[in-house]
């Protein structure tokens, strides 16, 4: 008899894991149908020997001292200098809006004050704000609503942003002094071995408190192992073989390109470095071409290899047996939602974790933070 049975070697099944083995000294098995662990942080060499990040770029970002500390057990880190630019009109522009991308609308140096009264007499008013496309109008104005957003979010969730809540568009930064950083927050940092190195490191913290079972659906296990409790990361609308219907989501199609080092001179024009075949780690599309970004991890990763490899993502529509990476955040999703979390209010002896579990969009550093106190309350009972 084990104690946990978990579903998932992702960021939420792996911290639960080193908690319980570590921590409360109790005995885990960690189950994932992958054949490798990390969920989608996962990071690995491709044919070429670039370093990758197969399921899409993993930022890692907090404000928080207790998951910056907690996942330095696992790794040392290196400097996470995020930058994004978006290709609009034949030009890149520095991303998200800030005084750089203003002074390129322009086409000539400005000031924060200028920028702040240009917003004010460009920007739109509304009583209230209803959608996506209000709120953007509202902060940006409509040159730079239509330049960066309708089209990108169009080709992201397949809706208007006159159809999406306020909230999908509304987080997105706008600064008014020269600050191109991606994300704001006060530890922006990458594992300096990768996450996979990370996650490995979590594993071998635990001994042999855990086992690892990987290339395995827990449909295949569950009944022949006796466990205490199981811990679901997987999509919830699973766990209940969709009795309420299957959960909305978006998923994606990566397309890779691997370019050799000897057709890599740089480009000083375009701001590209030599060895490297586009100017920053992601460049948005919010124009006709049928995928949103583009990236290439070697700007973040510091990868020292002659070559480089683009990863393209195109958002795509999601049915059961595809990968599903993005929770719709439409009204009619909670709706379903709200009836599998009911569902799991009655189960004691089954905790749901994770971007899955719970279906919501969560970055890294929220999961492990949710994991941490899920897993603290399940052995003290708070
Ligand atoms: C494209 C993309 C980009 C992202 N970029 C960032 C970023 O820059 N910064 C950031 O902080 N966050 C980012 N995120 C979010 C980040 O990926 C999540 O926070 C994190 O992966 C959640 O971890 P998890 O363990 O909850 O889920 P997952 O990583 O999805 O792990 C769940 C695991 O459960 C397994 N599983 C499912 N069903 C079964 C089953 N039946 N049997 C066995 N195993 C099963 C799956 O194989 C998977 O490995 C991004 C997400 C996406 C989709």
């Amino acid at each position: 008899m084990i104690d946990y049975l978990i579903v998932g070697a992702g960021f939420s099944g792996l911290t639960a894991a080193e908690q319980l083995c570590r921590k409360y000294g109790k005995t885990c098995l960690v189950v994932d149908k992958r054949a490798h662990i990390g969920g989608n942080c996962y990071d690995c060499k491709d044919e070429h020997g670039v370093l990758i990040h197969p399921y899409g770029p993993h930022y890692f970002r907090t404000n928080s001292d207790e998951v910056f500390q907690y996942l330095s057990q696992f790794t040392r880190w290196i400097p996470g200098n995020y930058h994004v630019l978006a290709y609009a009109k034949d030009q890149f522009w520095s991303f998200p809006v800030n005084l750089e991308t203003f002074e390129q609308y322009l086409g000539r140096p400005s000031s924060t004050e200028e920028m702040e009264a240009w917003l004010k007499e460009h920007c739109e008013s509304f009583d209230d704000i209803q959608n996506s496309e209000q709120a953007v109008l509202s902060r940006f104005g409509r040159e730079f609503y239509t330049l960066f957003f309708e089209g990108y979010t169009l080709k992201q969730w397949q809706k208007h942003p006159r159809e999406l809540a306020a909230s999908v568009c509304g987080r997105i930064p706008l600064r008014t002094v020269r600050d191109g950083r991606y994300v704001s927050e006060t530890y922006q940092v990458l594992p300096a071995d990768g996450y996979t190195r990370l996650f490995e490191n979590m594993v071998d913290a635990c001994g042999t408190r855990l086992q690892l079972h990987l290339n395995t659906d827990y449909r295949d296990v569950v009944s022949s192992t006796p466990h205490r409790h199981l811990i679901f990361t997987g999509p919830i609308d699973t766990y209940f073989d969709y009795q309420h219907g299957p959960l909305p989501y978006r998923t994606l199609r990566f397309e890779r390109e691997f370019h050799s080092g000897d057709h890599l001179p740089g480009n000083l024009h375009l701001g590209i470095p030599e060895g490297f075949i586009q100017p920053s780690v992601q460049v948005n599309y919010p124009g006709e071409e049928p995928w949103t970004r583009c990236v290439e991890a070697k700007h973040i990763t510091h990868q020292r290899i002659a070559g480089s490899t683009l990863i393209r993502e195109f958002p795509e529509t999601y049915e059961v047996g595809k990968e599903p990476y993005y929770p719709i955040p439409f009204p009619e999703s909670r709706e379903i939602y709200t009836q599998y979390k009911q569902l799991a209010e009655k189960l004691d002896q089954v905790t749901f974790m994770g971007r899955l579990g719970t279906y919501a969009y969560l970055n890294m550093d929220q999961v492990v933070t949710s994991a941490l106190r899920k897993s603290k309350r399940l052995i003290e009972g708070m």
